[in-house]
């Protein structure tokens, strides 16, 4: 697995400093709501599995914990072909205060899908958490917003820590770069 990382990004130390930091910051503009016990700790799977795992640890916060399953990169493509939500979710969010947490935040549509599908549920407050935020070029940077950013990166495609390429690669402790995959190789 680690002969297909063309170059390491984020170490694995940077990353518990950041989501340490993360952490502390949430948890002090949280724990000002009125009502702990409304806030929902959602990770958008299945690329926040191991961050979520990680920053939820470290929330000292009475929270909920619901799943989002977005889908926008099915198998080997590496851009998106639009978010959809797959399964369901909660139906009834009134009185909730969200926290999304997802991955990386590239486009923003996933975030601004999310977003939207929390407002019409009820949700009072809707905050959103990405562990790596892509510098691209084209989008704006209104749809880029998020409450907590971890890390600000290159436009490239990255895996580890939670995110993959065609399902491989989620469980590297590190974010790295591929290797070109064969495809990509010029002839
Ligand atoms: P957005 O909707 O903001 O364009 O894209 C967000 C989603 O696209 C993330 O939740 C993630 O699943 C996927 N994504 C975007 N960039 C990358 C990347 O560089 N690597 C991987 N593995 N997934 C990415
Ligand atoms: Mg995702």
């Amino acid at each position: 697995m680690l002969a297909d990382i063309e170059s390491i990004l984020i170490t694995e130390t940077q990353i518990s400093a950041r989501v340490t930091a993360l952490a502390r910051s949430i948890a002090a503009d949280l724990v000002t709501l009125p009502r702990e016990d409304e806030i929902v700790f959602m990770p958008i799977m299945n690329g926040s599995i191991v961050f979520a795992a990680d920053l939820m640890r470290q929330l000292p916060l009475k929270m909920r914990f619901r799943v989002a399953m977005i889908s926008s990169y099915p198998g080997t493509s590496t851009t998106s072909r639009g978010p959809h939500i797959v399964g369901s979710l909660p139906e009834d969010l009134r009185g909730c205060h969200m926290l999304l947490v997802d991955d990386i935040l590239d486009s923003g549509q996933t975030l601004q899908l999310l977003r939207s599908e929390m407002q019409q549920r009820g949700a009072v407050s809707i905050r959103a958490c990405v562990l790596l935020r892509k510098r691209l070029a084209t989008t704006t940077s209104e749809a880029q917003s998020c409450e907590y950013v971890g890390f600000e990166i290159p436009d490239c495609f990255v895996v580890g820590y939670g995110l993959d390429y065609d399902d491989y690669y989620r469980n590297l402790p590190h974010i790295g770069i591929l290797k070109p995959p064969p495809f990509e190789v010029p002839a």
